[in-house]
């Protein structure tokens, strides 16, 4: 039976700011599709006192600002606690994004109170399908530690990254998550970044999936996850005919801040050394030259200019030259709450 797909897209908002900070680049995994790249990103991993001053950077006194905590590992840092303490201190709403180990003990040394959002990073429905992409064993880790932070009450979230090696297991997802207790679920789409972006000059990628697989898949599943209660959140991709395209860079406030100081706009430009801002010195600055703003307010028929340059092979043309979809700006959201907004 074809289920009615009543996600609705998530406009960017005025005034909202998303933090993405990376602390640090070492992780315990070696995903084969990390998309972290330490000659661009960094090695080191920042001490606590430096996190704390670069988080006032950001921080708004009488706005509440999203603080989205990444590696690497980020829980490999031994002050991850004091951390999202210091954060929550300035006014952030807090969230960790983990590939599941937990380390230091982190649901022993903070409260479900003093962290807003738990994340999972989960690549599959079972060993088969996750180890081969995240690594052997690491199903069971994550979704013991996904159990534990149920257990305690945390708010949980799952992250699943679509590519071609794992979108025919989406489908089994929504039973697994709704089974562990999980309450948010993020698909994502696979971007040439990091690993993925690694290939054999005049090879294609083979991680990427077609608009039809997309299409056809990613939706429906969305739609019966939200069937069973969880609030799914995926990105838009591909714009409908008519819908207006907004490049992110141009309407809302999204930091990418890297351990080497780098503090990106874009996700798509985090391989290059096009970075608008920077921080020197505790100050964040807008860098010279050539950089991602620059190309923000270009208008082309294929939609998100970024992808046009960096990843030309997500576009499919008509007979007459014209693009068959507009590719939306990669920060672009739909989302099905399972809660208020039932499919019929
Ligand atoms: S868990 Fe994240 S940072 Fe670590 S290897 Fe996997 S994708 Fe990369
Ligand atoms: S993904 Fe494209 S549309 Fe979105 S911020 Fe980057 S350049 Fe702009």
């Amino acid at each position: 039976m074809t289920q009615k797909t009543i996600a609705r897209t998530v406009g960017f908002k005025l005034g909202e700011r998303n933090v993405f900070f990376h602390i640090l680049t070492a992780c315990n995994l070696s995903c084969s599709h990390c998309y972290i790249n330490p000659p661009q990103h960094g090695t080191a991993t920042l001490s606590k006192e430096l996190i704390f001053r670069w988080l006032q950077l950001f921080a708004r006194k009488d706005q509440p600002s999203n603080l989205i905590l990444l590696g690497g590992e980020p829980t490999m840092h031994p002050d991850l606690p004091a951390i999202i303490r210091a954060a929550k201190s300035m006014n952030y709403t807090v969230t960790v994004d983990s590939n599941g180990y937990l380390f230091h003990d982190l649901l022993n040394r903070i409260t479900p109170q003093e962290l807003d959002y738990l994340s999972f990073s989960l690549d599959g429905p079972d060993p088969s399908v996750n180890d081969p992409i995240r690594g052997e064993g690491v199903f069971e880790i994550c979704t013991g530690n996904m159990r534990r932070a149920v257990e305690k009450k945390f708010n949980t979230s799952a992250i699943y990254t679509v590519s071609s090696r794992n979108i025919e297991h989406l489908h089994k997802m929504p039973a697994l998550l709704s089974d562990i207790g999980i309450k948010r679920f993020f698909i994502q789409v696979i971007g040439l970044r990091g690993k993925p972006a690694e290939r054999i000059p005049g090879q294609e990628s083979n991680w990427q999936v077609t608009p039809e697989q997309w299409l056809d898949i990613v939706p429906g599943i969305a739609q019966s996850a939200a069937e069973k209660g969880l609030h799914v959140i995926f990105p838009k991709v591909y714009l409908d005919p008519g819908e207006v395209f907004e490049c992110a860079g141009n309407v809302a406030e999204n930091y990418f801040i890297f351990p080497n100081g780098r503090v990106y706009r874009c996700p798509l430009c985090e391989d290059y050394p096009i970075h608008s801002l920077c921080i020197e010195d505790d100050q964040l600055q807008k860098t010279e030259g050539l950089n991602e703003d620059r190309f923000f307010p270009l208008s082309i028929p294929e939609g998100c200019v970024m992808n046009k340059l960096l990843q030309p092979e997500n576009i499919e043309y008509q007979g007459d030259g014209t693009p068959k979809h507009r590719i939306s700006c990669c920060l672009l959201k739909q989302e099905v709450d399972g809660k208020n907004n039932i499919a019929k």
